[in-house]
């Protein structure tokens, strides 16, 4: 499955958790994944991070995904 497939598998099943959002663009999201459960975060400056594997070598995957498709921001 795509990456992008993996998001949309997670949002509908529930899996992702807003916990803070605020007006300087920053955001926080807990996103129950299949290998555990991962903070997500984007900063002010609309950086991404999350805490899983596949992030910190790729620097992409479908937690990040999955959050970018409820905030709208697709920018890599
Ligand atoms: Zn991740």
């Amino acid at each position: 499955m795509t990456t992008a497939g993996k998001a949309e598998r997670l949002l509908l099943d529930g899996r992702v958790t807003v916990r803070a959002a605020d007006l300087d663009g920053r955001l926080t999201a807990n996103v129950e994944g299949d290998h555990g459960l991962w903070s997500v975060h984007r900063t002010a400056g609309g950086s991404w991070t999350c805490s899983c594997p596949a992030a910190w070598f790729t620097r992409a995957c479908s937690h990040m995904a999955a959050v970018r498709l409820i905030t709208g921001d697709q920018r890599p």
